[in-house]
């Protein structure tokens, strides 16, 4: 697949991956942590993986029997890790902080517990904030079908959509608002959203909105809100900045931890060691053209070494694609459609502009530029070997 004849294609001279027994010490350039290589080093044990074995059903939980009815309708049969040890905890008022990627059902984990409340509390409001205008819709969606015929009306106020219908769905009485940080903030300041009556919060990837730079925003929308109030906050890392954050906001939570293994397990780690920039991009090459390569993130460090990465695999006949923080929007939506639509099989990033994205099927995770700590790493090799499929995450060492 895109195969291309230009010199070192498909050669193997060079390509030295070097196994957990013959590391060699660490020769790690980057300005962030020093990251022992054998740390990028781990064989992929996705058969092994034993399914959760939930200690509840959802019948165990004292929850409004059209919610469990709901929920089977849904065709949940059994509640996943999160949603076990997080929805009592809600349901009992308490705040709470979840160690939780995408995927793993926290949706549903903080939403049955908020839409339960909502039903047996006709006083409470609710409002649940993301960082992606894409995750805001998708919450609404569940939160749809979780709260069917209970007659809880709800507003999503995201960007790009009109003020007009955001401001009708708020008049005729929404009690669980879901949005963004910044059009939750639009409707603050323009007086037509009142938090005054807000008792329940949930911060959904908070990561993702401490990156996207959101966190001031964060901050005022808290702080409009009554001094009672139950907070779930959910973030699949937790970062000094995040802990300041709870410290600040969440006050006394129980903690759910559902990360379970440092990385990921079905991912198959690996590193590639290479002597200069001639060979490092040779050998990237050797990567990209090997059979099984299918779909492949390349993460770099610098806007500016993606951008002429990209580039270089272009010029090699490679279908490419570049996101970092110097393109537009409207040119990283493109660049990633391109990506998940099959049209480029290759998409070179930086973490920052990778964050928010999710794409299913990739098959490789090429860390080309060495990553600034390991909580990046694990972000950045998660993406492979999504839903019990083997991936793998090869990580470039100087010699
Ligand atoms: P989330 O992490 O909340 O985005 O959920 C990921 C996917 O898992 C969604 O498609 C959910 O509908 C689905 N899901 C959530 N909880 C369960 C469950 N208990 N059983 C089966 N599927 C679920």
């Amino acid at each position: 697949m895109y195969k291309n004849s230009r010199s070192g294609a498909g050669r193997r001279s060079g390509y030295t991956v070097y196994s957990s027994k013959n590391h060699r010490p660490p020769k790690n350039r980057s300005k962030g942590q020093v990251i022992d290589p054998a740390r990028f080093i781990k064989a992929a044990t996705a058969s092994e993986q034993i399914d959760y074995v939930a200690t509840n059903s959802f019948d165990d939980f004292a929850m409004h029997p059209l919610l469990k009815a709901n929920v089977t309708s849904k065709g949940y049969k059994a509640p996943s890790e999160i949603q076990d040890k997080t929805i009592a905890i809600g349901l009992a008022g308490k705040n709470v902080v979840g160690v939780a990627d995408t995927g793993t059902g926290k949706t549903a984990a903080f939403a049955l517990p908020v839409l339960n409340n909502l039903m047996r509390r006709p006083g409470s409001n609710a409002i649940i904030i993301a960082p992606t205008r894409e995750l805001a819709i998708q919450i609404e969606e569940q939160c749809v079908l979780l709260s069917k015929n209970s007659g809880i009306k709800m507003a999503t106020l995201i960007g790009g959509m009109p003020m007009g219908r955001q401001i009708h769905s708020l008049r005729i009485g929404a009690r669980l608002i879901i949005g963004t940080p910044g059009r939750i903030k639009d409707h603050l300041n323009q007086g037509t959203l009142n938090l005054a009556f807000c008792d329940m919060v949930v911060l959904d990837e908070v990561d993702r909105m401490l990156d996207m730079g959101f966190l001031p925003d964060v901050r005022t929308i808290l702080g409009e809100l009554p001094g009672e109030h139950q907070a779930y906050f959910f973030s699949a890392t937790l970062s000094n900045e995040i802990k300041n954050l709870i410290n600040t906001f969440c006050h006394d939570p129980e903690y759910v931890d559902v990360k379970g293994g440092e990385t990921s397990a079905n991912v198959h780690q690996d590193v590639v060691r290479y002597s200069g920039k001639e060979e490092k991009i040779e050998l990237l090459h050797e990567e990209l053209i090997k059979e099984g390569n299918t779909k492949t993130i390349v993460f770099g460090k610098t806007k500016y070494g993606v951008e002429r990465l990209a580039k270089e695999l272009v010029a090699r006949g490679f279908k490419a694609e570049s996101i970092h923080g110097g393109k537009t929007q409207g040119q990283r939506k493109r660049a990633l459609e391109a990506f998940r639509q099959d049209r480029s099989n290759i998409l070179v990033a930086t973490d920052v502009a990778a964050r928010g994205i999710d794409v299913k099927d990739i098959s490789h995770v090429i860390n080309y530029d060495t990553p600034q700590t390991y909580d990046d790493y694990v972000h950045r090799i998660g993406r492979a070997g999504r839903a019990g499929r083997a991936g793998h995450a090869l990580t470039f060492v100087e010699r």
